[in-house]
């Protein structure tokens, strides 16, 4: 099975760092190949916009999403965005390693999505959730917080972790048609001692060994929406 990793922290000694070693050591042991979108050390630049395509369709008045649409069927992509689609398009199980920044992504791997998850390539036409691009393949966050559990408990002051995220692997993962599985967070990883960091990592490789069969996270299917996209009475 192909595994991409897309790694958001510009210091390989970070936390972060050992996570993605963690990852990429374990994933091989069991014999996966791994791929790793570094995004600091290629420089990935997150600003989509005219720069993503070598031709524009329609240059009278630019329209990011149809550009994205047309470079789709013209293979038009810039080299950049084309190579990390290619990764993306080749796993069967995404990650992506980060630290919570803003309660979200960092915006280097905020960009990564806007460029890469491509409308056209990765959804359009019918092709979303449940029977999205990428059905069948799994997806996970990997992520190291600065605030430890209670203040993302369900009466925390920050929210509710999943709340939190649901942007992202409702709004970005499942959206593409992934399975998503439930996220990996090391909490408050700068005041944790060695020992809980370490213990951390343990876990992390337990995860990572059980990927293919965990249970993932139960969005409903397209099937229990109605025509105006609310959940119908009776599964409700
Ligand atoms: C712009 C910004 C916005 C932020 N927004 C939020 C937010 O909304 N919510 C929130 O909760 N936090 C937020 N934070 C905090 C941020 O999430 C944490 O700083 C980050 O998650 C810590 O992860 P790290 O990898 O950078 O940790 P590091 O500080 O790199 O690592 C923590 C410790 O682990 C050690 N370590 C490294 N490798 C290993 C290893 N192999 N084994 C054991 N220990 C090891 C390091 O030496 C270090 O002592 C924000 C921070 C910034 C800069």
């Amino acid at each position: 099975m192909n595994v991409l990793i897309v790694y958001a922290h510009e210091e390989p000694k970070s936390f972060n760092g050992a996570m993605r070693d963690t990852a990429v050591r374990v994933l091989k042991e069991v014999g996966h190949t791994v791929e790793v979108s570094d995004l600091y050390a290629i420089q990935f630049n997150p600003v989509g916009g005219k720069q993503d395509f070598t031709a524009l369709a329609e240059p009278a008045i630019f329209k990011y999403g149809v550009e994205q649409t047309k470079a789709t069927e013209a293979g038009t992509f810039a080299a950049d965005v084309a190579a990390e689609q290619e990764k993306l398009l080749r796993a069967d199980l995404l990650i992506f390693q980060f630290p919570m920044w803003w309660f979200g992504l960092p915006a280097i791997l905020k960009g990564w999505v806007d460029r890469v998850f491509a409308a056209g390539l990765t959804y359009g036409g019918g092709r979303w959730y449940s029977q999205g691009v990428f059905k069948g393949k799994r997806a996970m966050l990997s992520l190291t917080t600065g605030g430890g559990p209670t203040i993302y408990s369900p009466t925390g002051l920050n929210g509710e972790m999943d709340t939190l995220l649901f942007p992202i692997q409702h709004g970005m993962l499942y959206f593409l048609g992934f399975d998503v599985l439930p996220p990996f967070i090391a909490w408050s990883v700068a005041r944790s001692s060695q020992e809980e960091r370490e213990k951390y990592l343990r876990a992390y490789t337990d995860r990572l060994r059980n990927w293919r069969t965990s249970e993932t996270i139960p969005f409903p299917p397209l099937e229990e929406y109605d025509e105006t996209l609310q959940r119908k009475q009776a599964v409700n």
